[in-house]
């Protein structure tokens, strides 16, 4: 077709953009075998562009008059081994043409190479937003004409190999729309069979909502008159019959083929049947919508597939909730929570949800803002509305009253279908593993749905070992006397189980919730409480934990105690901290960092300091405030204190408090300024463990690792003299 034509322009060539040419010749030399589903990409592809003329026709209806009817047609030709798949979509103009079909990379061309690397099946190809390119597992060469409204005809042509060309189209006017002709491989001319065509589009594209016909060809029986035509002139008959019928008839006689009926007849009028062939639309799909239908008469299989074609994932849904609402007003829904979440699921302003907006069976957008909260952009599905009007705008839609109720209700049914995942543990759990972090955001976002939401969290604690436990399930294991509900954030699992705040708790068998995703922090902020109790970080000021009296008393006395030594201590860091106090919380560690009620914890500086957003000046009076708490049960804080009773100007009390403070940061989950002179101060200390006398260190010049007295760094308030000895 396309290079029949004489009257074509001048070709211009482009080169594909690196990534996709690099993922062409991926899907070009990869061995796969289920190269079948090209089709089901083609074809997603062709209803998208419906799905947009559509749209487009409903504030302006000129936009269809260039092809009325809206459709898909695939024609299989078996000589030339091409298959065309046809739609009167939106069309491309040329510039889209060039920017859609190659130079444009979109972040799932490279997103899908490595998801490849890592396994994934090229199935998958429709979640990165690639799926045109899959035409190249079964064609070496492929030619897209196409019809937009703004421009004229242009066809794209491409062997792979690195760059395709456009050229104006000056062929038979497609009116509107595209066309894809694809020259099959020569080991895959199965895909212009009928019968494996219509298994294909069965399988992936039933639930299409627009008619998809293939042109199949038949075969009917008509009867001529025989009496004038001469055994072996049926040549020319034939072309008489071609005449006569529009649908271009290929006519075979059948003659002798045929017995009896025929000899019945051949006194009488000398009639005779032949077989002729001919060409025919055939409907593959049914385009009733799924969810116009009663719910008791789908299957679970029906719900899949319908589910797959609408979302091109290549796996079944893990949950389908299928309703209706009538009454005030009325709208009927197909929501689908699937198995996984997408690869760029938490990447900045991606489409917004994946809801499709209908009415009245007429599809009028997809990802409809505001139909559905941003937490819950991962459920996939389709509202259709009985009562917007049709020719709504995306503004207006904002700022309609019956949106604002189609959203409170799909909230509540998402939130339904949550409690039906998490009445199968299993399921539940892998579930969790890819939205939990969604309820988290719903945590923080949605506050009429925050007590709610809190059921579904799920975290390690300090007594749940490898599996994880429901904020409720905490609560019933509550100690009696016990208010909070405690809990500890941090990096990762390991990190929070083995840190000095756990430890008191522990021993007092209280159980601590660990909460190591970043954005707990931002969830457990805004929940604050669950079931009446106080959500309590253990790793912030004033944690009162449920004691005896004697505690009590035996707590003030060692206030009292060290008091002095408190202030000591402050006056020698100084600035570094907020203040120094007595610990109740710990039991083998000599002291921690604790944070201020209403600053941030360790863990949230650490996650600040990784955004790289974040402005350093913010830092400094953002960053969390330190309390240094000291144990007063512990022999080095004994010793220390009894030390600076002597004389709290020695140097070496200095020296050890500096010490302690920096390691307890790093113990507290904090990280060091200078890592460097911290570890100075620990080689400096491992000497004096070992007994190494300090001028002999010096001395060992043949010996460069050999830790030299003049390289460790003075301690604080000696700055001065110590940046003259690094010059040295
Ligand atoms: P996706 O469909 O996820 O956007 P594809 O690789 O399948 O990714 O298609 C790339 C783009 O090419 C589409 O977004 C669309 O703009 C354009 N396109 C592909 N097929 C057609 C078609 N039949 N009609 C109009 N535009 C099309
Ligand atoms: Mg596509």
């Amino acid at each position: 077709m396309a290079d029949q034509n004489q009257n074509e322009g001048q070709a211009e060539t482009f080169a594909f953009q690196a990534e996709i040419a690099q993922l062409m010749s991926l899907i070009i030399n990869t061995f796969y075998s289920n190269k079948e589903i090209f089709l089901r990409e083609l074809i997603s592809n062709a209803s998208d562009a419906l799905d947009k003329v559509r749209y487009l026709s409903l504030t302006d209806p000129k936009q269809l008059e260039s092809a009325k009817d809206l459709y898909i047609k695939i024609t299989p030709n078996k000589e030339a081994r091409t298959l065309t798949i046809r739609d009167t979509g939106i069309g491309m103009t040329k510039a889209d043409l060039v920017n859609n079909l190659g130079t444009i990379a979109k972040s799932g061309t490279k997103a899908f190479m490595e998801a490849l690397q890592a396994g994934a099946d090229i199935s998958m190809i429709g979640q990165f937003g690639v799926g045109f390119y899959s035409a190249y597992l079964v064609a070496d060469r492929v030619v897209v004409r196409s019809k937009h409204n703004d421009d004229e005809q242009y066809i794209w042509e491409s062997s792979a190999g690195g760059s395709f060309t456009i050229r104006p189209d000056h062929g038979e006017p497609l009116g509107r729309g595209s066309e894809m002709i694809l020259f099959m491989k020569e080991d895959q001319a199965d895909y212009v069979e009928e019968k494996k065509l219509k298994e294909i589009v069965k399988k992936h594209s039933q639930f299409i909502g627009y008619p998809i016909y293939l042109v199949v060809d038949k075969e009917r029986e008509k009867e001529v008159e025989d009496e004038t035509v001469p055994e072996g002139d049926k040549s020319e008959k034939k072309d008489a019959e071609n005449k006569d019928d529009s649908e271009e008839p290929k006519v075979e006689d059948v003659g002798s083929d045929e017995e009896g009926e025929d000899n019945k007849d051949k006194d009488k009028k000398k009639k005779k049947k032949i077989k002729e062939k001919y060409q025919e639309d055939e409907q593959l799909n049914k385009t009733k919508p799924l969810w116009t239908r009663n719910p008791e008469d789908i299957s679970q299989e029906e719900y899949a597939e319908f589910y797959k074609s609408l979302t091109n994932d290549w796996e079944d849904h893990l949950a389908v909730k299928h309703f209706s609402v009538e009454g005030q007003l009325e709208f009927r829904a197909l929501l689908f929570c699937p198995r996984r979440a997408p690869f760029d699921l938490f990447e900045n302003k991606k489409q917004k949800n994946n809801i499709k907006l209908y009415v009245r069976r007429v599809f009028i957008m997809e990802n409809c803002e505001d139909i559905i909260p941003d937490y819950l952009n991962f459920i996939k599905g389709v509202v259709d509305s009985e009562d917007l009007p049709l020719n709504i705008s995306r503004e207006m839609l904002q700022q309609n009253k019956i949106l604002k109720v189609i959203r409170k209700n799909l909230v509540k049914k998402c939130l339904d279908l949550f409690d039906e995942i998490a009445e199968d543990k299993d399921n539940y759990k892998k579930f969790y593993e890819q939205f939990g972090k969604n309820l988290k955001l719903g945590i923080h976002e949605d506050h009429t749905n925050r007590k709610k939401l809190a059921d579904f969290l799920r975290y390690h604690t300090s007594k749940s070992g490898d599996e994880m436990s429901s904020l409720k399930e905490y609560v019933s294991r509550m100690k009696e006397g016990q208010k909070a509900i405690y809990f500890i954030t941090g990096e990762n699992k390991e990190v929070v189980a083995t840190s000095p705040f756990v430890e008191r708790l522990r021993k007092r068998d209280l159980e601590v919730i660990y909460m190591t995703d970043p954005i707990d922090e931002y969830a457990v902020q805004q929940l604050k409480e669950y079931d009446g109790k106080t959500l309590t970080a253990i790793t912030k000021e004033g944690l009162e934990l449920p004691g005896d009296e004697d505690e009590k008393k035996k707590f003030e006395e060692a206030k009292s105690k060290f008091e002095g030594l408190c202030k000591v201590m402050k006056d020698i860091l100084d600035k570094k901290v907020e203040k120094v106090t007595v610990s109740n919380r710990l039991v083998s560690t000599p002291c921690c960092i604790v944070t201020s009620q209403y600053g941030w914890s360790a863990n949230m500086e650490r996650i600040m300091k990784a955004q790289a957003l974040r402005d350093t000046s913010t830092m400094g009076y953002m960053a969390a405030k330190k309390h240094l708490e000291i144990n007063p049960d512990h022999p080095i804080i004994e010793s220390l204190r009894q030390k600076a009773d002597q004389d709290k100007n020695d140097k070496s009390v200095k020296d050890l408090v500096v010490l302690l403070f920096e390691t307890s940061l790093l113990s507290s989950g904090f990280s060091l300024e200078d890592p460097q002179t911290h570890a100075s101060r620990i080689y400096r200390m491992i000497k004096l463990g070992l007994g190494i006398d300090e001028q002999e260190g010096a001395g060992d010049a043949g010996n460069d690792d050999a830790v030299n007295l003049d390289d460790v760094p003075p301690l604080e308030g000696d700055e001065e003299a110590g940046k003259m000895e690094e010059v040295d």
